[in-house]
């Protein structure tokens, strides 16, 4: 079985890169995520998945101390939802990906078209190309491979492609209430082959501070909303430090301070500036303390700054290596690259939060994911392809 599968991927590697290609090329931002969903949604169709969208309900999700904050309306913004259902007597498998990318800064130094999916130098380049568009078509590829030669699955075998992963993770919420939950879950996220377990706590908050602006010539400095929010800064990073104070492994923990916007003209004081920040935390916080320590922080540091909580409100979170799926896709890995994968403990969050049961992140390798001229490796992205087609023929066929 393994060297058929190894054929069959081999036999559309052309068509896995241009299909991941594709994907680049629809610039799935926040909101504009239905061009990219159409080509998922098409491809499942054509491998014989019943295929329905799904879209999160913001309501629902507001009430949920682990829901996103939408930043969006959905109005007809969904996710792609697919479903084989098995012949009887084996256990469901889900695949999963998100469509949705971060945007694109300073595209004027990008040296390859962020939006062009081009194929230069053995990698696929552009904004989603790692993060993760490949995933996706790899996941996709290697299903296609299983399909051809093992043939139809006698388990239930589920493919989901996400929105909002980037922003919230309403998304996958929407799918796994919508029943697109089975016995165990992998998702396509660039991890370099390596088996990924865990995720850190995050939250967004958005900082406003303003004045009533005024002539410089008769500036307060005390007042002015730019040093207000360096005083928020300056709170934010005790916090961070605080929050990794006794850590092992260094500094899981980041706060990144990822938006500024206001001011109009050098010689007036700004009437209005806005930081936009995530924090990073551990299992021993809920979301809403992390909020509430941030809130805190920042009333006493800077208390004239305006806090209100946006995206993020995702729990930290740790899966279990040692069970059926974390042992198979290991031993998967192992036979098609000589040793176990290596695991990693992430310093960021992943949709697998919101997954009862095994859940695992395994897909290619890719560099400067949300940077300037990201990129995931294709040879990554065909082991990643073959490597998910042999994982799919096992857990259909050895329960
Ligand atoms: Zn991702």
């Amino acid at each position: 079985v393994l060297a058929a599968l190894r054929n069959a991927v081999d036999d559309r590697a052309d068509d896995l890169y241009d299909l991941a290609a594709r994907l680049v090329r629809e610039r799935s931002l926040l909101g504009a995520e239905e061009g990219a969903q159409r080509i998922v949604d098409e491809r499942l169709r054509r491998l014989g998945f019943a295929v329905e969208r799904v879209e999160p309900d913001a309501d629902e999700a507001l009430r949920h101390p682990h829901g996103g904050y939408p930043l969006l309306p959905y109005d007809g913004r969904t996710c792609v939802a697919g479903r084989i259902e098995g012949s009887g007597g084996s256990r469901s498998l889900h695949l999963t990906g998100h469509v949705d990318v971060v945007p694109v800064e300073a595209e004027e130094r990008w040296k390859h078209d962020p939006w062009g999916g081009e194929l230069a130098g053995g990698r696929l380049w552009g904004r989603g190309a790692g993060d993760m568009k490949a995933g996706i078509a790899a996941y996709l590829a290697g299903v296609e491979a299983f399909l051809e030669v093992v043939g139809a699955p006698r388990g239930d075998l589920l493919f989901t492609s996400v929105i909002e992963e980037e922003s919230g993770g309403n998304g996958m919420r929407a799918v796994l209430r919508a029943g697109y939950d089975a016995d165990a879950t992998l998702i396509g996220e660039p991890t370099d082959l390596r088996l990924h377990a865990n995720g850190v706590g995050v939250i967004w908050a958005r900082l406003a501070a303003r004045s009533e602006g005024a002539h410089a010539a008769v500036a307060d400095a005390a007042v002015s909303p730019v040093e207000q929010l360096f005083g928020a800064a300056r709170a934010l990073r005790a916090l961070e430090e605080r929050l990794n104070e006794g850590t092992p492994g260094g500094h899981p923990y980041n706060l990144n301070l990822g938006e500024i916007k206001g001011g109009v003209w050098p010689s007036s004081v700004p009437a209005e500036v806005v930081l936009r920040v995530r924090l990073g935390f551990g299992p021993e916080f809920e979301p809403e303390d992390a909020q509430a320590l941030l809130r805190e922080a920042v009333e006493r540091g800077a208390p004239g700054v305006e806090v209100s909580f946006e995206g993020f409100r995702a729990h930290a979170y740790e899966h279990d290596l040692a069970n059926p799926l974390g042992a198979l896709v290991a031993s998967c890995h192992a036979e098609l690259h000589g040793a176990p994968p290596e695991t990693k403990v992430s310093t960021a969050t992943t949709d697998a939060r919101y997954v009862e049961g095994p859940c695992l992140c395994y897909g290619p390798r890719a560099g400067n994911i949300h940077g300037t001229d990201e990129w995931v490796d294709l040879q990554s992205v065909r082991d990643t392809a073959l490597a998910v087609a042999l994982v799919v023929s096992r857990w259909d066929r050895s329960a």
